[in-house]
């Protein structure tokens, strides 16, 4: 017989995408995914341009061009201090998306229960369907967004084999503090489990917010898959390039499922992308979280004064707001008024959520240029 197979619905179109077409066809502005169209420095599109005249056509290595496993491990080392093993301790992927996948790949049994705080990204909780894994959602909740070492040990079982863990978080904008940093490092070594850190959003921090790799931690290095891209930081979603830090006896695994699923990420941007991390002064990342600093205040006005009330993000680059005072018996109805009312597309609460508990909520993402988001923040506010 003829069927899909029992995980196809695990990864059926996303609440993102499904908006994104709404908003297409409406003409709107989309706020909904987080594209991050702002200008690409000017070293990265150059070192691709003259990758491409020089021969970089061809597959790289499965874990990616030496030049920018070098790149990536060096600026590791000057922002947290880790030193890693560009031969066999980093793997380039294709995007922190391919990166995450092919860890959960080489690391993750169908069975195994992994913690995840919530809300979360979807994504995150699609992949380890796909293989799978079972999301085991820690939720946080108004107004602390904390939680506790009880909260942790609830939700552990024999089959808990790992914690993702991303900070500064999409959708909450929440950055972990040392803190809470330390209760997931000892719940971790004492249940002797993984962690999967998503960092792809390490530079966009706001008030004073600070980022610490959770590997730094003692005795977290050999059991952390750090998870990063180029995406975010040099406005290269279309590019696809991500990576993994971590032990070499995961990254062996990870880099053969690399191999696997994309044989290797594009030749040409990976030297782009070196160029970009070995030539960008710290200013540069200091100048994108101050720009996006100024986008945040503005959204999060507009979003007040429609009467939507914003948690205010510390980091990344979105706002979850309150839709409760709009018309529609859920969230979804909610964003499509929204859409309708004003052009202006979010995401639906529920694709962050394990229950109705978003029903409430909308996210919108504020990096956009600069015409586009004032454009939307007028028209949101026109709202109230
Ligand atoms: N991780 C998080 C938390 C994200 O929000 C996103 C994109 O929105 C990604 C990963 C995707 O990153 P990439 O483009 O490197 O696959």
């Amino acid at each position: 017989m003829l069927t899909l197979s029992r995980n196809h619905d695990a990864v059926s179109q996303s609440e993102i995408r499904a908006m994104t077409i709404a908003c297409a066809k409406a003409g709107g502005i989309n706020l909904a995914q987080g594209v991050c169209d702002l200008d690409v420095p000017s070293v990265v599109t150059a070192g691709a341009a003259q990758a491409m005249q020089d021969g970089y056509n061809v597959y790289t290595r499965f874990d990616g061009l030496i030049e920018l496993r070098r790149a990536i491990a060096d600026k590791q080392k000057r922002f947290t201090g880790l030193a890693y093993d560009p031969e066999g301790e980093v793997t380039v992927s294709c995007g922190a998306t391919g990166a995450f996948y092919c860890a959960c790949l080489a690391l993750l049994d169908p069975g195994d229960e992994v913690i995840m705080f919530e809300p979360y990204y979807g994504y995150h909780v699609s992949t380890l369907a796909s293989v799978g894994a079972k999301t085991v959602p820690l939720r946080l909740s108004a107004p602390g967004w904390s939680f506790t070492p009880a909260d942790l040990t609830r939700l552990a079982t024999p089959r808990t084999k790992a914690l993702v863990l991303n900070s500064p978080m999409n959708p909450l904008g929440k950055v972990f503090t040392r803190a809470e940093l330390q209760m997931v490092a000892d719940f971790a070594r004492e249940r002797d489990i993984f962690v999967f850190t998503d960092e792809i959003y390490e530079h966009f921090l706001y008030d004073g917010a600070e980022h610490f790799s959770l590997a730094t931690w003692p005795g977290m290095r050999e059991r952390t898959i750090v998870i990063s891209g180029l995406s975010k930081i040099f406005s290269i979603t279309g590019w696809r390039l991500g990576y993994t830090l971590c032990d070499a006896r995961w990254a062996k695994a990870i880099g053969h499922f690399n191999d696997l699923v994309y044989v290797c990420a594009p030749a040409p941007l990976q030297m782009g992308a070196a160029r970009g991390l070995n030539e960008l002064p710290e200013s540069y990342y200091h100048g994108v979280a101050a720009e996006h600093l100024g986008k945040r205040e503005r959204m999060c006005r507009a979003l007040t004064t429609a009467g939507l009330t914003p948690i205010v993000p510390q980091g990344a680059y979105y706002v979850l707001a309150d839709l409760s005072r709009l018309p529609g018996a859920d969230d979804r109805e909610r964003a499509m008024f929204l859409l309708e009312q004003t052009g202006v597309a979010c995401v639906p609460g529920r694709a962050f959520f394990s229950d109705a508990s978003g029903a409430g909520l909308g996210r919108f993402c504020f990096s956009k240029r600069d015409p586009a988001l004032d454009e939307a923040c007028a028209r949101l506010a026109r709202l109230g």
